[in-house]
């Protein structure tokens, strides 16, 4: 055969061509974006660490989420920042805390838009742990009740889908069983299964939720970071328990656990692209040593090729922005190639 028959620059030699051969498409429909409820009214108060990104309260919340709606944006993950804190993170179930207030505005104000939320005690806990500690140690059994009791709060307030996040040994299943013994058989759980103790959820804990632990760490109940193996087998658990969604986090860390959990569990999957991931774009960006935009869409289309089905992102709304055109023309062209 004359050297060389298989020319792969034969496909890249325009935009048209590279075009029709991509392979990885974003789109604004697979974002899922995190946002912050706050107790008040008129409270927009931007998280330094997550720039774009905000504190708000529920009329600001409701703003925001239309705002990522109108971008095409489907779904948001809510977290709740409480004005008090207690040991028995009663805030986290109570039938007028934060986040089941924040639903209840979501669902009247922008009822198409799907309202997911995170399920832990830890944004409500006194000293920042999940669940209840005894002798130091995150007890899973007793733990387990609260956790299903907030996913049954969020439930009752109208959430569209629960997302446990703590890691606790059995949590779908007493979820699933709370939930299915109260008519909600058809809420679906979006499950943290394969969650690493990873010092880059650092800004979301400091200043996201400002609920930085008073002693300890999560790593008898989130994973070491170096374990693949492990990580498929809490996702089979959790999909055995009734998980509907099966989620990786972080995602840029972990684009290998991303794409062996894809090919092994044909689920639906999605990667939480964390606050330490956006941070270093961010702070990259900022110092002038990378196009913030353009790193953001590598970023974000990475996590889509190594096999996420949906990406939970800080960056949702200006990836959106991009995607749909509505950012200034030259940077779109620029980054989407058209
Ligand atoms: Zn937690």
């Amino acid at each position: 055969m004359a050297f060389p028959a298989q020319r792969p620059r034969r496909l890249r030699q325009n935009e048209a061509l590279r075009g029709l051969v991509r392979e990885n498409h974003l789109s604004a429909g697979r974002f899922i974006l995190p946002l912050f409820a706050v107790p008040g009214s008129n409270i927009r108060q931007e998280i330094s660490a997550l720039s774009g990104n905000y504190h708000l309260s529920l009329d600001c919340l409701v703003e925001e989420a239309l705002a990522a709606r109108d971008l095409g944006i489907p779904a948001v993950l809510l977290f709740g920042v409480p004005e008090a804190k207690d040991e028995q993170a009663s805030g986290a179930y109570a039938p007028y805390g934060i986040v089941q207030e924040a639903v209840r505005a979501l669902k009247k104000m922008v009822p198409d838009l799907i309202v997911i939320t995170d399920v832990c005690g830890c944004e409500y806990t006194a000293n920042g742990h999940c669940g209840f500690i005894k002798n130091g140690y995150l007890d899973n059994d007793s733990s387990l009740d609260l956790i299903a009791q907030i996913a049954l709060s969020h439930a009752e307030a109208g959430s569209d889908m629960v997302a446990p996040a703590c890691m606790l040994d059995g949590q779908i299943q007493a979820i699933r069983r709370l939930l299915d013994t109260n008519s909600f058989q058809n809420l679906p759980i979006m499950a943290y299964s394969a969650k690493f103790a990873s010092k880059l959820y650092d800004p979301f804990f400091k200043e996201g939720t400002q609920s930085t632990l008073a002693f300890g760490d999560k790593r008898t109940h989130q994973m070491d970071f170096s374990n693949s193996d492990e990580a498929m087998r809490e996702i089979a658990l959790d999909i055995d328990e009734g998980a509907d969604i099966v989620m990786v986090k972080p995602a840029l860390f972990c684009l290998d656990i991303v794409s062996r959990a894809k090919r092994e569990f044909h689920m639906p999957l999605a990667a939480y692209n964390v606050s330490g991931e956006y941070a270093m774009i961010d702070a990259a960006a900022r110092l002038g040593r990378i196009d913030r935009d353009a790193i953001m869409m590598e970023a974000l289309t990475a996590i889509r090729r190594a096999g996420a089905d949906l990406i939970i992102t800080y960056f949702a709304k200006r990836a959106a922005e991009l995607l749909e055109g509505r950012a200034s023309r030259s940077a779109h062209a620029e980054l989407l190639h058209v």
